[in-house]
Formats: C-alpha cells, structure tokens, sequence
C-alpha cells in the first residue's frame, strides 16, 4: 500500500505543480484564535445539517465519536495577501516554502477559501452531533496571522494531541474533463511512520465514505484510479504529529464539481460522509 500510495502521490505531485493557484499547495493555518466551531462570525452562511439527507447514519451515531478531538483546517484565508502570503516559512522537510497561497475559485467567482470554511463547518456540525469535541484552525475567512502560515496549521491538533487532523480544500487543476476529490498524506510528518501509517488508513475510510455519500467521484486524474496522493511538499502535513489527511474535495476548474461545491447540500452530504469515515477510522 504504502510503495502505491508513494506512486500514486508522486503523479499528484506533478500535477499540482503544473497548476499555479489551486492544488493543496499551500494551505493557512489559526490555532490562535481556534473556538468551538460552531459559533463565530464569519460571513459565510455554515451548511445547515439536513437530517434527511442520511437519518439512520445521525441517530446510529449519536455518541460514537465522545470523547475524540477532532481539528479541522479550513485551508488558504480570505485575508490573504501578496506580502504576508509569500513570506518564506519553513517547509518541514528542511527547506523553506511561501507561508501561504490565495487559493483557486471557481469561473462563477466562489473562492477555495470561502468553500473550506463552509465545509469546515459543516463537518463541525457531523461531528459534534456524533458528541465529538471539534476545533477550527480559523474560524473567519478574513484574517491572516503567522499562525495561518502552513508551518503553523497542525499546531492546534499537535498541542490538544487531536485523534484526527483533517484540512480541507478544493483543486484548481485546469484539465477541463478533470474532476473529483482525492486524498492527500506526507511521508514526512513530524509524528513518524506510525502516524504516517495512521493518516494513510485514515485516508481510505474518509475515501470510502466519500465515494459512497456523496455526489463527488474519486478523482479521474489524481492517484491512477486510487484517489490517494503521497505528497513531502506540504508543510500542513509534514508538522504533524497526529494522524492527519489533506482533502482536496472536487476540482474548481471543472464545470461539474463547479456546480458541486458551491452548493450547501453537498457540503452536507460531504460533511457526513467524512463525519462517518472518521468514525470508521476511529472506530
Ligand atoms: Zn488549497
């Protein structure tokens, strides 16, 4: 599994860098201002939770995930600028790397960062239903700080010892006919192989659950079939040092999953696809 997922990764790899804006590329992180998720000012509507999207899987799961910690990183900011985004930031490889970058959007105008959020919280909603205890890296899409820059993003789930990190984002990948969501882990992250062996096994139940709740396909282009890439460029996940999965949910650029992400029901279906399969995982 692991020689296929470095593979795979490895083609990820060289996609993502033909593409300038969009991709996993260089997510942001705010541990400093992380609260319940719930609540807080953003400007963007949360996806409401539609029980009747998936009734028997929310009244079976009530309290499986209790006492688990779950953070979520809404990746890139809305805050973003040239001078705090280009900042060089330590890559955790050893190198250096921009703090962060702007993010792709679809044609229609709905930024990356705008839909992390909303699908951040809207996972929040899925998970503390299940009576986990969820946490934000940022909880508004209009700040940017150090501790948005990808070499800060795992601190929050490194400092509460989280079960799980998921960062969220969305692809920018220009292929037209290219689309669906992949899944993304280091080989390189600051928890070591055990961890590293975590987050892959995590990454195939959130894959799972994804494919089989939602509208969004596994990724035509990313992963030869397996939806999985193996990436040491991110900085989000090389820090580490819990099991954590960088998610890019469909690609922006393609006129299907376009129409996908902006939408608050996928965003709920999505969210309780990943909710489950982080259950699964942790189950
Ligand atoms: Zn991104």
């Amino acid at each position: 599994m692991r020689d296929s997922l470095r593979s795979a990764g490895l083609s990820g790899l060289l996609v993502c860098l033909s593409v300038t804006s969009g991709c996993a590329a260089a997510p942001a992180v705010e541990q400093a201002t992380a609260v319940p998720t719930n609540s807080v000012g953003t400007t963007i509507p949360p996806a409401s939770v539609d029980a009747s999207a998936s009734p028997s899987a929310a009244a079976a799961s009530a309290t499986d995930l209790s006492g688990r910690t779950i953070v979520i990183d809404p990746g890139h900011t809305g805050g973003w600028t040239s001078k705090w985004g280009t900042q060089k930031v330590p890559n955790g490889i050893g190198g250096t790397k921009p703090c962060n970058s702007s993010g792709t959007a679809t044609n229609g105008g709905y930024s990356e960062h705008a839909y992390n959020l909303a699908q951040a919280q809207a996972l929040a909603e899925a998970l503390e239903a299940r009576g986990a205890t969820v946490r934000l890296t940022r909880t508004d899409d209009s700040t940017a700080s150090a501790d948005l820059c990808v070499n800060h993003r795992a601190d929050l789930a490194n400092e509460l010892q989280a079960d799980v990190l998921i960062s969220i984002h969305a692809d920018g990948n220009t292929g037209k006919s290219n689309r669906g969501f992949h899944l993304i882990v280091s080989p390189s992250m600051k928890g070591g192989t055990a961890v590293e062996d975590k987050s892959e096994a995590l990454a195939v139940d959130l894959r799972t659950k994804l494919e089989s709740g939602t509208a969004m396909p596994r990724s035509n282009y990313i992963g030869k079939g397996t939806a999985l890439s193996v990436r040491s460029d991110l900085g989000t996940l090389n820090f580490a040092k819990r099991p954590a999965v960088m998610l890019e949910m469909g690609n922006m650029m393609n006129v299907t999953d376009a129409a996908l992400l902006p939408s608050a029901s996928f965003r709920t279906q999505a969210a309780q696809a990943l909710a489950a399969g982080i259950a699964q995982y942790l189950g």
